[in-house]
């Protein structure tokens, strides 16, 4: 949507993350594996193939499921992406992007996982999982 190039940065600032494709829809996942991984649910846009990155070699990938897997700096631990194995497709943390003009949370899925302590206020759309592996 956007002509910016959208960076990111992770904590220490050793990787840089470029995003030029970026889609300005929230994406809200209640599901155990993000609840594992972040502590909390997992706030990330979709940023399409057409990501790049400068600090490569800070880039450590773990190969979380048979459909994704999830990266992160391995100097500062911060979260880098969710990337889907089939088309290569990035879901990046919408926190570490620079430029959030625009962002809508516009989904949350599992939310039949979702734990009982949080809510989001904002109307979305929700998915459980079961709809989720249905397809949108
Ligand atoms: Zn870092
Ligand atoms: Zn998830």
């Amino acid at each position: 949507m956007s002509n910016v190039e959208t960076r990111g940065l992770c904590l220490c600032k050793n990787v840089k993350i470029l995003a030029p494709s970026i889609r300005r829809k929230v994406w809200a996942c209640h599901c155990d594996m993000c609840q594992r991984w972040g502590g909390g649910p997992l706030l990330s846009v979709d940023c399409g193939d057409d990501v790049r990155f400068e600090g490569g070699e800070y880039v450590a990938v773990y190969d979380s499921s048979v459909s994704a897997d999830r990266g992160f700096c391995s100097c500062c631990g911060s979260h880098l992406f969710y990337r889907t194995k089939d088309d290569n497709c990035y879901f990046i943390p919408a926190g570490i992007l620079d430029d959030s003009e625009g962002f809508e949370l516009d989904i949350q899925v599992f939310t039949d996982t979702k734990p009982g302590y949080y809510c989001f206020a904002n109307e979305t759309r929700e998915m459980t999982s079961t709809e989720f592996f249905e397809g949108i």
